[in-house]
């Protein structure tokens, strides 16, 4: 069985000691998550206080994105040694902001989850179609061209090892959310591309999280159904109530 995955993507926000403040509160009301994981992203510089709070505690470390390069001359990029230096165990890959705001492109981010795996950081591969492709049809060819770039070149074992993140870009921050049934119908889309790429037995074991708007009052009936495998989760993450209550979904 697939351990849902539960993701905080923090952003751009929380100075040290907001992200201190979160976490204590995230710590103090988490109670039993044995059949669950679950991951918080907070900004580069709010890692090194974050991990420290997280040690010894069940809350793993991840970065909102990494270079591809271990070191060098790449000013202002963070490399994925530097992440593992620092306790992180996630990264996020291609979040649809990295995508539209920064111009990253599937060559790139392809070369990002490589050089992350090659570190031993467990990526989070995101895809997602915007709302003009939605209503153009083209949702599902966009979102399996996007698996099939990001994951090109990779062996069975190395996609055994991914999260994918399926967030449609129209439901991201904007309170809009993919009804259950869409947001199935493309996570098993995604899974039988995988299945293509990788064969079924890793397609089958390979985390497939939702992401966009998912809220407390949504979550449970996302979470019911067969292929999805968690959630990346915004805007919710930065209150200790929300986002633990979409920890405990049922
Ligand atoms: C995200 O940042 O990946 C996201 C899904 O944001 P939100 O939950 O705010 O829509």
């Amino acid at each position: 069985m697939r351990t849902p995955l539960l993701a905080g993507n923090w952003k751009m926000y929380k100075t040290t000691g907001e992200a201190r403040e979160l976490i204590e509160a995230l710590l103090h009301g988490l109670g039993d998550v044995s059949d669950r994981e679950v991951l918080v992203c907070p900004p580069f510089t709010a890692l090194q206080t974050v991990g420290a709070l997280l040690a010894g505690t069940p809350v793993k470390l991840g970065a909102q994105d990494a270079y591809t390069e271990t070191q060098g001359a790449y000013t202002g990029a963070i490399s994925p040694l530097m992440l593992r230096d620092l306790g992180c165990t996630y990264v996020i890959a291609g979040h649809s902001e990295r995508r539209a705001i920064f111009g990253e492109d599937d060559a790139l981010i392809n070369r990002k989850v490589r050089a992350a795996l090659a570190h031993g950081l467990l990526p989070i591969m995101c895809v997602g179609e915007t709302k003009p492709q939605r209503d153009a049809g083209q949702a599902e060819t966009i979102v399996v061209a996007q698996v099939r770039a990001g994951l090109a070149g990779m062996t069975p074992e190395q996609i055994g090892q991914i999260v994918i993140a399926y967030e449609p870009v129209w439901a991201i921050g904007t309170g809009d959310t993919a009804t259950p049934d869409d947001a199935q119908a493309m996570h098993a889309t995604i899974r039988r591309t995988l299945a293509e790429l990788a064969g079924t037995d890793v397609a089958a074991t390979v985390r497939i999280q939702y992401g966009g708007s998912v809220k407390p009052d949504n979550v449970d009936e996302l979470m019911a159904q067969p292929d999805i495998d968690g959630a990346l989760v915004g805007g919710a993450s930065l209150k200790a109530d929300s986002f633990l209550r979409i920890v405990h979904f049922h």
